[in-house]
C-alpha cells in the first residue's frame, strides 16, 4: 500500500438520547461544513437509527453499527443484529470488541475470541471493522498495557486472512480514558500506537502494519485532537461524547 494512512475519524453514539435528538444531530452535522479531503468519516448508532441516518445525513459520512453477531447468516438469533443485515441496509462498517460489550455492563462480556470471530465475519460479510483494544487502569498501572493488547489482537491475527486486514482498523480505546475526561497525553498514546504496529509488524506482517489505521479513543475532543493526530502512529479517533456535538466537526478539523 502507498502514500499515507488516511485518517480514520468514528462517532460513537453508544445508546444516547432519543429519535428527536438523533434527529437534531443529523441536522447539524448536514450544516458543518466541508470534511477534509484526507479524512473518512462514519458514525455508528444504535441500529434503530440506522435508517433514519442512511436516508437523511450527508453523503460523505459513512453510516455503521456498534455490534452486529457472530454467526455468519443467523436468522434463530433473537435480539441480534446481525453483520449480514447491517451491510444489506446500507451500512458500511461496524464497531467490533468495544470496552463496554468487552465487559458486558453487569451480564456476561465478550471474550478475546468472541470479539475476533465477530471481527471475521463482519469482514466476510463486507463490512469494514473498528476492532478495539485497551488496557484498563490498573494494567496501566502495573505495566501490562501492551500484554492486554497483545492478547486482544493474537486471536483476532490468528483468524484473518492478510487480504482482510485492508477493511479493519484498531481502535486503541484505554478503558480508563473512556467517558471520563482523563485522555492518554499525545506522547503516552504514541507509543501504544507504536508497539501496537510493531505488534502486527511482527505477529502479522510489516506491510499490513505499515497499512493498518490506528485509532486513538478515550475523551479525545476538539481541544485535544489535534496533539493526538499530530502522533505518526494515530490515524484517527473514534468519538464518543464529543460525537454528540459539534465539537465532532473539531476533531474531524483537528487532523494534520
Ligand atoms: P468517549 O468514548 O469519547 O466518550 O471517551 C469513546 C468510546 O467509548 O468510543
Amino acid at each position: 500500500v502507498e502514500g499515507p494512512r488516511k485518517y480514520l475519524i468514528g462517532g460513537n453514539w453508544k445508546c444516547n438520547g432519543d429519535w428527536d435528538a438523533s434527529i437534531d444531530r443529523v441536522t447539524m452535522f448536514n450544516g458543518c461544513g466541508d470534511i477534509p479531503a484526507n479524512v473518512e468519516v462514519v458514525l455508528c448508532v444504535s441500529d434503530i437509527y440506522i435508517p433514519m441516518l442512511l436516508q437523511s445525513i450527508r453523503t460523505d459520512i459513512a453510516v455503521g453499527g456498534q455490534n452486529c453477531g457472530v454467526n455468519k447468516s443467523c436468522g434463530a438469533c433473537t435480539g441480534e443484529t446481525g453483520s449480514h443485515q447491517l451491510k444489506a441496509i446500507g451500512c458500511t462498517w461496524v464497531i467490533v470488541g468495544h470496552s463496554e460489550r468487552r465487559e458486558g455492563f453487569g451480564m456476561a462480556g465478550e471474550t478475546v475470541g468472541l470479539c475476533a470471530e465477530k471481527c471475521k465475519v463482519a469482514l466476510d460479510n463486507g463490512l469494514s471493522v473498528m476492532f478495539a483494544i485497551g488496557e484498563k487502569k490498573e494494567e496501566r498501572e502495573n505495566g501490562t498495557t501492551m500484554d492486554v493488547c497483545a492478547s486482544q489482537l493474537a486471536p483476532l491475527a490468528k483468524i484473518l486472512d492478510a487480504k482482510d486486514w485492508e477493511k479493519v482498523a484498531i481502535a486503541y480505546e484505554p478503558v480508563w480514558a473512556i467517558g471520563t475526561g482523563l485522555t492518554a497525553t499525545p506522547e503516552m498514546a504514541q507509543e501504544t500506537h507504536k508497539n501496537i504496529r510493531d505488534w502486527v509488524s511482527t505477529n502479522v506482517s510489516p506491510e499490513i502494519a505499515e497499512a493498518v489505521r490506528i485509532q486513538y479513543g478515550g475523551s479525545m475532543k476538539g481541544a485535544n485532537a489535534k496533539d493526538l493526530l499530530a502522533q505518526p502512529d494515530i490515524d484517527g479517533g473514534l468519538i464518543g461524547g464529543a460525537s454528540l456535538k459539534d465539537d465532532f466537526f473539531n476533531v474531524i478539523n483537528g487532523v494534520p
